[in-house]
């Protein structure tokens, strides 16, 4: 059977060097047998060394019936799964025991990947994987770096990240126009966030929206005609820990819920 034909659609990169995809396969740094889903498999590059691993109990899952197909052929003994990961019901394969989730991901997908993994976080212990550089960078960017956003905030908020190392464009067939980089996320002891979790989301992404402008500015969309008194609304959204956005957002709920100031209001200004 030949190889498959990559379809750039499907974000399909296949990489073609054996000892990244071994690094890639032991990122889990397992000591005990634990599940393990593989998201995009494609011709097995890094299915293999997961097979090979004792302590793995895999089950994969792909999108394309040619590449179905061809691993059907190769590892009759891959538990595999054939549909769209974003779609798929995860209780139902894992129930409620915790698995792993690794994969040279979908270039194309993988924010809605990771979001998806957020969604499941306490069933997954630990996601690594391949990604683009860019991306990869600014999920593990503390904050004070230019490149702190939306996910890096949303990602770490749970999860510890590691930028575990950079690959070239030139391992891929066929290669992709970016460098990619493998990560490792290991969830943290965070079980409750210490403020609404919809509220922080909804202040978060509202801050990085308009990032180069000040709190004060950035949160009116929140905040309408509230007073925004405390020093930390002159702080810009790249400035935040995580941390400080639970505040941020335990300070926004608490202004929220006091009726608006008489003083904050334009007509006030007009009658006086
Ligand atoms: N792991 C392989 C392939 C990487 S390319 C390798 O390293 O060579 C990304 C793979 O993800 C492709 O096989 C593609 O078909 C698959 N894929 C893309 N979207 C997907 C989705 N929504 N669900 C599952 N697999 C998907």
């Amino acid at each position: 059977m030949g190889e498959v034909r990559a379809k750039k659609y499907l974000g399909q990169h296949f990489l073609t060097d054996e000892s990244i995809a071994e690094r890639i396969a032991a990122s889990l740094a397992l000591d005990a047998p634990a599940p393990v889903l593989e998201i995009g498999p494609g011709m097995g590059v890094l299915t293999h060394h997961l097979l090979a691993n004792p302590l793995v109990e895999l089950t994969a899952v792909e999108i394309d019936p040619e590449s179905v197909a061809y691993l059907h052929a190769h590892y009759p003994e891959l538990k595999l799964i054939e549909g769209d990961f974003l779609k798929m019901d995860l209780k139902q394969i894992y129930g409620d025991r915790p698995f792993m989730v690794i994969g040279n991901f979908p270039y194309n997908i993988s924010s809605q990947i990771f979001f998806k993994v957020l969604e499941y976080r306490d069933s997954i212990p630990v996601c690594a994987g391949m990604i683009q550089k860019e991306v990869a960078e600014r999920i593990a960017a503390p904050h004070g770096s230019k490149t702190y956003g939306i996910t890096s905030v949303l990602l770490q908020t749970f999860y510890h990240i590691e930028y575990l190392f950079t690959v070239h464009e030139h391992v891929f067939n066929p290669p992709p126009k970016v460098k990619s980089a493998v990560i490792r996320m290991t969830r943290n002891s965070i079980k409750e966030l210490g403020c609404d979790e919809r509220l922080f989301i909804r202040v978060v992404k509202t801050a990085f929206n308009q990032r180069r402008k000040t709190l004060r500015n950035s949160l009116k969309p929140i905040m309408q005609d509230r007073k925004m008194a405390d020093p930390l609304f002159d702080l810009r959204p790249e400035q935040i820990s995580v941390k400080g956005f639970v505040d941020l957002t335990n300070l926004v709920q608490e202004i929220l819920s006091q009726p608006p100031s008489r003083q904050a209001l334009p007509t006030d200004t007009a009658a006086n």
